[in-house]
């Protein structure tokens, strides 16, 4: 098949690069010019595992093309995926911009009769709104069908998600759109059938459904690791007590200091915000979303408990700024937070992240940080290891290295990974909700 992807983002070039692999003919539009020319040097923009090797390979096979130009992309393809970002406006509602502006170069910029399938997270009824723009907008007689098709990649693990989904959600309003749609993602679901076809608007809510039920698991055990605190209970067995029960399952009920990302954040307020603007007024969702804003600071407070509010001639340690491990990207991490309030209270910062570090500099423009090159690097001469991303090489501590190099031998453990035990080593640990 010939396709198009718009937005060569984590999404677009993700799915792009899958496509290619399967043996489409994909063009990844992007607007960003230096993006492009650097993909076409292999230069890839993000840290995603095996993405490197597979657009390396479907690049120099012909199949995998990056372009600026719109207008040649859809001259040679007839299934065009909008994969621009979505970002929360301040108000939380959903910027849509980038979407609407997408659609108007299409409808400038088309031939043929095309399918449009919106693979961006967008509120319900955005894929017919587009569909307006582009038909209204159109000099010629050209036939457009519009699909949602949402995405549920999760970044770290984005190839292989895309490779091998657990289901591709289809919303289209005929069986022809379904069937071409079914027809390119049967190469990657050989084996069983996991396409599940509905409405449109039914497609558009599932994606927005998804995460906030996922971000509602992670408040509500951050709310019970809270509460577990409180009571001398230790939210580490109650989740084993718990997750045993099939109904609730192990995952995402881990406590930690709080979600971040491209999507949980924004996606919760986007569909609070679409809820209100239909006249309901969601209570679960808005304080998933408090919920969180405070658990970013629940470090915060056990570092002031621990040293008091003026942390000025401190220096803290900080292993992993991005909002997840296995990713660069730092939307929304909770790491900001917890930087800006140290600093805030006249302490320093010095970071680690394996893969993070360019890109939380480029976004936020903080004084009193200092960013370093190995993870025992970072503790010379600091106050505190704080561990806010659970990348692997966090894992196994070199006890003789943190007393050797830190002042104080003190860790505050934003993700619950480290053993109670190293407390009989002299450490003092702090940990949530346990
Ligand atoms: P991103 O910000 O990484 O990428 C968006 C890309 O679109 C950028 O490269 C930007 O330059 C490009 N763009 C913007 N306007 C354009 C235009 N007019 N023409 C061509 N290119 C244009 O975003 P992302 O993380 O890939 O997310 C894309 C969408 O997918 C969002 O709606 C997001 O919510 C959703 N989503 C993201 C993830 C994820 O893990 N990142 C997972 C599932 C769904």
């Amino acid at each position: 098949m010939k396709i198009t992807i718009i937005g060569t983002g984590y999404v677009g070039l993700v799915t792009g690069t899958c496509f290619a692999e399967m043996g489409n003919k994909v063009y990844c539009v992007d607007n960003d010019l230096e993006k492009i020319a650097n993909l076409k040097e292999n230069i890839i923009p993000i840290y995603e595992p095996n993405l490197e090797t597979l657009v390396k390979s479907n690049q120099n096979k012909g199949d995998l093309i990056f372009t600026t130009n719109l207008k040649d992309a859809l001259d040679n393809s007839n299934i065009i995926f909008i994969a621009v970002g979505t970002p929360a406006s301040d108000d939380g509602s959903v910027n849509l911009d980038y979407v609407y502006n997408v659609a108007l170069e299409i409808a400038e910029n088309i031939t043929n009769d095309s399918l449009i399938v919106i693979k961006s997270t967008v509120p319900v009824g955005t894929a017919f709104k587009v569909k307006e723009i582009i038909e209204s907008n159109l000099d010629e007689d050209i036939k457009i069908d519009i699909a949602s098709n949402p995405e549920f990649l999760k970044e770290g693990v984005a190839i292989n998600d895309c490779m091998h989904p657990d289901r591709v959600i289809i919303g289209a309003e005929n069986e022809m759109v379904f069937d071409t749609l079914k027809e390119l993602y049967s190469s990657f679901i050989v084996n069983n059938d996991r396409f599940i076809l509905m409405d449109v608007r039914s497609a558009e809510m599932s994606k927005y459904v998804a995460n906030a039920l996922l971000a509602t698991k992670i408040s509500f055990m951050n709310e019970i690791a809270n509460i577990c605190e409180k009571t001398g209970a230790n939210v580490k067995n109650v989740r084993l007590g718990i997750g045993s029960d099939k109904r609730i399952g192990y995952d995402f009920i881990y406590a930690g200091c709080g979600y971040g990302g491209s999507c949980f954040p924004k996606d919760v307020k986007g569909l609070i915000n679409t809820a209100m603007d239909n006249g309901y007024v969601p209570k679960i969702l808005s304080y998933v979303d408090e919920v969180n804003e405070n658990q970013k600071l629940v470090l915060v407070n056990k570092i002031i408990d621990r040293f008091g509010e003026d942390l000025s001639g401190l220096t803290f340690s900080i292993w992993g700024l991005s909002f997840k491990p296995q990713t660069d990207d730092v939307r929304c991490a909770p790491s900001l937070k917890i930087a800006s309030e140290i600093i805030k209270r006249g302490g320093k910062i010095k970071a680690y992240d394996p893969k993070a570090i360019d890109n939380f500099k480029l976004n936020f423009d903080l004084d009193n940080i200092t960013y370093k090159k190995s993870k025992y690097d970072v503790l010379d001469d600091s106050d505190a290891l704080i561990l806010i991303t659970e990348w692997k090489e966090f894992r196994a501590l070199d006890l003789d290295e943190l007393s050797k190099r830190l002042n104080q031998k003190i860790i505050f453990d934003g993700r619950n990974i480290y053993s109670p035990k190293i407390r009989e080593l002299g450490f003092e640990l702090y940990q949530i909700g346990c």
